[in-house]
């Protein structure tokens, strides 16, 4: 597994942050689970902490077991690309561009001002977590917070 990458630029997948208002400690391998929470960690204890959003392969990719050279194949051959185009629309909807770095407590604002958790099945597609309702509590979550 590569190094956690709690230090330098933390590079994020659109899609990705979403997942992380969801994250309670599942995930595909305990590698991967390892790499995440030191992540999630992160963000949270350090809310300014810069963040470098991303339409492909990103921090939480580097320690999953469907990571391949050709990036993401979770569902298949198809998965990067259906992938990035997630990414692409949660960045839309948080008006961000691939490549911007942004607050981790900026974009944890935009989640909430403009993602409902009825938004998740339209964004997400297949994805095996969605079902569980994790993703969907933390962005309600969040859009609670923000209308306070
Ligand atoms: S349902 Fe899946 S893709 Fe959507 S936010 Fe949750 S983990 Fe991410």
């Amino acid at each position: 597994m590569k190094a956690i990458p709690v230090q330098g630029t933390l590079r994020l997948r659109g899609h990705t942050l979403l997942c992380l208002q969801g994250f309670r400690g599942k995930g595909y391998s305990p590698g991967f689970v390892e790499n995440l929470a030191a992540i999630h960690r992160e963000l949270t204890a350090n809310p300014d902490r810069s963040v470098e959003v991303v339409d492909g392969p990103d921090a939480v990719c580097g320690a999953c077991p469907h990571q391949a050279i050709s990036g993401c194949t979770l569902s298949g051959e198809a998965s990067e690309e259906a992938m990035q185009a997630q990414d692409r629309h949660v960045l839309a909807l948080l008006g961000l561009q691939a490549g911007m770095s942004v607050q981790w407590c900026t974009i944890l604002e935009r989640i909430g001002q403009s993602v409902r958790g009825d938004d998740l099945p339209g964004i997400c597609g297949q994805c095996r977590w969605l079902p569980l309702g994790y993703c969907k509590e933390g962005i309600e979550r969040l859009r609670q917070g923000s209308s306070q």
